[in-house]
């Protein structure tokens, strides 16, 4: 990556320099800016930021809508059901167990899995260059 000093002490990648597609979206797992990996991509758990705060790159106009859920509970499902299918055969725990902590884990995996999903779905889209409003 190319590096260039701006006034003071900052330093911000060279905008003309679109990384790689493994890079965008190793920063989108990380929620950083896909352009210079120092700014966020989202701020308040789920919302898009405006520009980065960092190298100022546009992010507000790209929209990932549903594609973050579906790919969230994809992943969350390729968890779960193997480790509740383990624990049947292997454990046999009470009905009001599996009740109990099935849903939880759930929960819990897709409210940590959605925002890395979005910072992946937002980086991507960036990367494509879509902005979510294609027919
Ligand atoms: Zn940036």
């Amino acid at each position: 990556m190319v590096w260039f000093k701006t006034q003071g002490m900052n330093t911000i990648p060279n905008a003309s320099l679109k990384p790689s597609l493994s890079t965008a979206l190793w920063r989108g797992l990380r929620r950083s800016c896909p352009q210079c990996g120092q700014g966020r991509t989202l701020h308040s758990y789920l919302k898009v930021e405006t520009q980065c705060s960092e190298c100022g790159e546009a992010l507000g106009h790209i929209r990932a809508d549903d594609f973050p859920p579906y790919l969230t509970i994809v992943i969350v499902g390729h968890i779960i059901v193997p480790l509740m299918l383990l624990s049947e055969k292997q454990l046999t725990p009470p009905l009001w167990i599996q009740m109990t902590v099935w849903p939880l884990a759930s929960l819990a995996l897709l409210l940590a899995f959605l925002p890395i999903c979005k910072g992946f779905c937002v980086n991507l889209m960036w990367h494509l260059g879509l902005q979510g409003d294609e027919p």
